[in-house]
């Protein structure tokens, strides 16, 4: 069967080229005569593999000699605590501003841990916007301010950074890193679930600023703590080998296509794109106030909910497949991440005004 044009929410589409790469040397990896799959974490080749990821990680975003990346495991959910863990006590104060599905969870883990505060939420609009900054409510004993760059469910992003002060940022990246430039000396803490835009489930990255590893609580578990897995090159123990190993691949396809300048353009023209297209129609919306629309993540409605059924099914068929949206919204969504060409965009944008005109 020929590939499709995959817009789910994640895991997510890959580059082709990565995984045709992937293929060719799946069963001997450069000659060692093994898969990357069956080479030791502790073996010069994987070493190698693990080294070369980071350089070429680092080379993209630009990241600072002073920060630490760490290649783990356990999902931006396991992160959602180990923030707390690492960066609060149990009686610290932390900001979080709520912007949809993912903060929401994001602070109600926190609360476990210290005192996480809801600075700002979007409740009242439904997390179609983000709440004015001039309204949050900070506190100037906050530890760590936190949020979510990119909402995956509900398709609200940042074209801003929060100014926080002295309070260092802490984003949730999952679904937007590597999607535009950014500024990484900004944030004392990163972390997102390679599951998006990054490689294969299973891998989870960490980027934080050196002087707040090493500052966590007593009763930390080890494997959430941030200062032994720097000192150990994230292999405390065995680490997601195979992910990290394509990752690898994806970040040295992003380099080879220009970057993450030549990566934003692409995706600002991908979603003006989608976004015209719902805009200019009476049959499609999209609920997100235009100023805070996902680059990544794109959810609309059918003016009738009742041709949900058909337009997925119908799309199914022409090779644009996973556009049902959470079941937490209804309607669609597409997700257009990096590996999304403007191919795929285009041939869904053509699809959606065909519906329209047969059934609009
Ligand atoms: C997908 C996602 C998560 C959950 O990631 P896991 O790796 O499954 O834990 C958290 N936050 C955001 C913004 C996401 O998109």
């Amino acid at each position: 069967m020929a590939r499709v044009y995959n817009f789910s929410a994640g895991p997510a589409v890959l580059p082709l080229e990565v995984l045709e790469r992937a293929r060719e040397e799946l069963t001997d990896w450069h000659g060692c005569g093994m898969s990357v799959m069956e080479l030791s974490h502790r073996s010069k080749e994987f070493i190698g593999i693990a080294e070369r990821a980071e350089t070429t990680l680092r080379e993209l975003l630009g990241v600072p000699d002073h920060y630490r990346v760490l290649f783990l495991q356990g999902g931006a959910t396991s992160q959602f605590g180990a923030v707390p863990f690492n960066l609060a006590g149990e009686d610290d104060v932390a900001d979080y501003i709520v912007t949809g599905s993912w903060s929401k969870k994001a602070v109600a883990e926190a609360k476990r841990f210290c005192k996480a505060r809801v600075a700002a939420d979007s409740q009242e609009t439904g997390f179609t916007d983000i709440p004015d900054p001039a309204g949050w409510d900070l506190d100037s004993k906050a530890v760590y301010f936190h949020f979510t760059p990119n909402e995956t469910i509900g398709g609200v992003e940042f074209h801003f950074l929060p100014e926080t002060g002295d309070t260092p940022l802490v984003a949730d990246m999952s679904s937007t890193i590597l999607s535009r430039p950014i500024d990484v000396s900004r944030f004392g803490l990163i972390y997102a679930g390679a599951q998006k835009n990054i490689g294969p489930a299973g891998l989870t990255l960490v980027i934080v600023r050196e002087d707040l590893v090493g500052i966590q609580r007593e009763g930390t578990p080890r494997m959430l703590e941030y200062a032994p897995m720097a000192e150990a090159g994230s292999m405390l123990n065995t680490p997601p080998t195979f992910s990290w190993y394509m990752a690898g691949l994806v970040f040295e396809w992003l380099r080879e296509n220009g970057g993450l300048a030549a990566m934003g353009e692409r995706n600002r023209a991908k979603s003006q794109l989608l976004y015209g297209a719902i805009d200019g129609s009476a049959f499609y919306s999209n609920p997100v106030r235009p100023d805070c629309r996902s680059w990544m993540n794109v959810p609309f409605v059918l003016a009738d909910p009742e041709l949900d059924g058909r337009f997925l099914e119908e799309a199914g068929r022409e090779g644009l497949t996973n556009l049902k949206g959470h079941r937490s919204v209804g309607g669609m969504r597409a997700s257009i991440y990096n590996a999304m060409p403007m191919d795929g965009v285009q041939a869904l944008v053509d699809f959606m005004a065909g519906f329209e005109a047969r059934y609009g």
